[in-house]
């Protein structure tokens, strides 16, 4: 099984968005990754970067026209599969983690492939509650209100049934958020957290996220997260931590 690490554009924010109740007025950049897993029985992309919209009509697209995302050609996904020599067709399943629009961006570029989203995820992304401030502002509808191959999961789920690929609930920053823990021969086990932890000072430090949807559910998927990490000896991979980022192998380069 191979891992690879896709760049898929940036932010720069305010580092406060990510830290509840600190860091006000320090900007931050905050890198948008997304994942390919190719497993003997076939290949899983874990969130999908951003919509190509973004370079073809930036001006109608709130992320580029209002949130100052950064995103070149060469960060959507069916050029970043490209360059492994692959197309959108020689994925078989995709993941959304969530469905705000640095994860589910470009789902639009995978027409054959089976989508494992979590029910309730779809539900509040469909229909933001009304209270919920950022985290609906961060659904932009056209990105996954598409006619594709949604599989919805109400849990936990093994996508292989041979523990090496492991669909986790870890809710909090958003109503349905899910994370992926992955079993790799050479490297251990390694979970892709995405935005369940924001940066690694937040699950060691506890700090929750400015743009969340249920604190004590935040918490409690930190919790998972640590348990996790000391029964499993995981290396947990946050979603937005720029030094993080830098530090991974990314594509071509690959972890085994
Ligand atoms: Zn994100």
């Amino acid at each position: 099984m191979r891992l690879y690490a896709f760049f898929g554009g940036y932010e720069i924010a305010d580092k406060s968005m990510l830290t509840l109740g600190r860091d006000l007025g320090v900007p931050v950049k905050i890198p948008f990754q997304y994942f390919l897993i190719e497993h003997p029985q076939g290949r899983v992309l874990f969130d999908t970067g951003m919509n190509p919209v973004a370079l073809t009509d930036p001006a109608s697209y709130p992320p580029t026209a209002q949130f100052g995302s950064q995103v070149t050609p060469g960060d959507l996904a069916p050029a970043r599969l490209a360059a492994l020599g692959l197309t959108p067709d020689d994925v078989n399943i995709v993941v959304n983690s969530h469905l705000h629009y640095d994860h589910a961006g470009g789902n639009c570029q995978f027409p054959h492939a089976v989508f494992l989203v979590q029910y309730d995820e779809m539900q509040s992304a469909m229909c933001p509650e009304p209270w919920s401030g950022l985290v609906a502002e961060n659904y932009c509808r056209r990105d996954f209100d598409l006619p594709l191959n949604y599989q919805f999961l109400r849990g936990d789920y093994d996508v292989y049934g041979d523990g090496r690929l492991r669909l986790i609930r870890t809710p909090g920053h958003t109503r349905g958020h899910q994370s992926l823990v992955l079993r790799l021969d050479e490297s251990g086990v390694v979970v892709l957290a995405q935005d369940a932890v924001y940066l690694t000072q937040s699950l060691e430090q506890l700090i929750l996220a400015t743009t969340c949807f249920d604190q004590k559910a935040m918490y409690e998927s930190y919790v998972r997260l640590r348990e996790i990490r000391r029964l499993e000896n995981a290396g947990i991979i946050p979603g937005h931590d720029v030094a993080v980022w830098e530090s991974l192998r990314q594509a071509p380069l690959y972890y085994d």
